[in-house]
């Protein structure tokens, strides 16, 4: 397997050929690589960050998952340890690191891919100064990729401290006064109760629900078997009620899992409407009451964005066409571990590794036959 792009002496680079390109080194384009590398295929793994589990090292410093470790190892490792305990996003991201170098996964870190192409026959990745050409290129770059802020966010005073939940860690960023976190989904209620303890917290939004039971090792050990099969066997596109629901789940905002509404009045947080604009430095919202704040966490989101695809051929909504991660609009363009592609558990730990198990049968069962080894660019001559 050559997965090294020829480098000439100025430090330009070539044009390496392989059969596939993941595009994301998370835990989804890890999953595949598991299988690929089984089925001895030539195959690279492009990741913009600098090491494997950056996605999860980089989330706040308190997170823990809300998935039991019995659910969060992938195909071919269990999560080691205690299977009823809930990893912190560090002990996740080792574990993906681990799990990378223990089956030899071709993982390129610090190469973000910045375009994809395609010449009629085959793509072509740029990631900077390295270029690849591939039969196959499988799309792993993670859901939450835009973080999504509204328009009027610009129009709060600059001595208001502002932060996407991606940019928050803790506490610690923000400055005295008050904060208003925006967004009552598992992050903003989660960060909200965090903020509590430091400085007076408003959370803004409308609760959609909460699961009726406490999170915990009980829920791991007896409730989350049955969300599990839910999320993997009957939410999903091969089932009538999974077709009608799917759309459903996709457009609504999810119950709180671990948080309840009574830990957030227990702590003080103020539960406020939702945010409707700016004016004269102060927050509104629904109702007309406005907000002087310190601080304000946005919770609100994050937009699954490709900007650096440039394949005009492709269709607007060929993101919408694509069945089990298949892009039907582009043969050999894949998805893998976007929200709800196949089953309602499909970006999660518990679904990516069943999800990534079929996208390399389907590449398997259509083998293409394989150009010369290296596609000289003519920048290394
Ligand atoms: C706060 C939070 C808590 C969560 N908790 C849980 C949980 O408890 N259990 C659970 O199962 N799920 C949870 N999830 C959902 C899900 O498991 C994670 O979002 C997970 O990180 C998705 O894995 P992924 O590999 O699909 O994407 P990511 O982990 O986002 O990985 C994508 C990778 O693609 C790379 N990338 C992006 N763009 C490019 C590019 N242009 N070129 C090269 N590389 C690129 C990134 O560097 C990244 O490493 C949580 C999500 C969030 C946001």
């Amino acid at each position: 397997m050559n997965t090294t792009p020829a480098t000439d002496t100025g430090g330009a680079v070539g044009t390496a050929a392989v059969d596939t390109v993941i595009i994301g080194g998370g835990q989804s384009g890890l999953a595949l690589g598991y299988y690929l590398a089984q089925q001895h295929r030539d195959f690279v793994i492009l990741d913009a960050g600098t090491r494997v589990g950056d996605a999860w090292r980089s989330r706040w410093d308190s997170l823990r998952l809300f998935t039991p470790a019995k659910y969060d190892g992938l195909p071919g490792r269990p999560f080691p340890g205690d299977p009823l305990a809930f990893p912190t996003k560090d002990e996740q991201a080792d574990y993906l690191e681990d799990y990378a170098s223990r089956f030899h996964l071709p993982v390129r870190p610090n190469s973000a891919v910045t375009r994809l192409s395609h010449d009629g026959q085959r793509f072509q990745v740029t990631a900077g100064t390295q270029r690849w050409t591939a039969a196959n290129v499988v799309l792993a770059t993670g859901a939450c990729q835009l973080p999504r802020t509204p328009g009027f966010a610009a129009e709060l005073p600059s001595d208001v401290v502002q932060l996407h939940s991606h940019q928050y860690r803790n506490p610690g960023q923000l400055q005295p006064g008050s904060v208003l976190v925006v967004g009552v989904g598992n992050s903003g209620a989660e960060i909200a109760l965090e903020t509590s303890r430091t400085h007076e917290t408003w959370l803004a939004g409308k609760p959609s629900g909460e699961l009726p039971f406490r999170h915990g090792r009980a829920a791991a050990r007896f409730v989350f078997p049955v969300i599990r099969f839910a999320g993997l066997h009957v939410l999903t596109t091969n089932t009538p009620v999974g077709r009608k629901a799917l759309p459903k789940i996709g457009a609504m905002a999810r119950p709180l899992i671990r948080t309840k509404l009574a830990d957030l009045g227990a702590a003080g947080v103020h539960l406020v409407p939702r945010v409707t604009g700016v004016e004269d430095g102060e927050v509104m919202l629904d109702g007309g009451r406005r907000l002087s704040v310190a601080n304000v966490i946005w919770c609100t989101g994050f937009t699954e964005a490709y900007p650096w695809l440039d394949i005009p051929a492709l269709p607007a909504n060929w993101r919408e066409q694509q069945h089990r991660g298949i892009v039907d609009a582009l043969p050999g363009l894949y998805l893998l571990g976007k929200e709800l592609i196949f089953a309602e558990a499909s970006e999660t730990l518990p679904g990516v590794g069943r999800d990534a198990k079929y996208l390399a049968k389907r590449l398997a069962a259509t083998r293409t036959p394989q150009p010369a080894a290296e596609v000289r660019s003519g920048l290394a001559a």
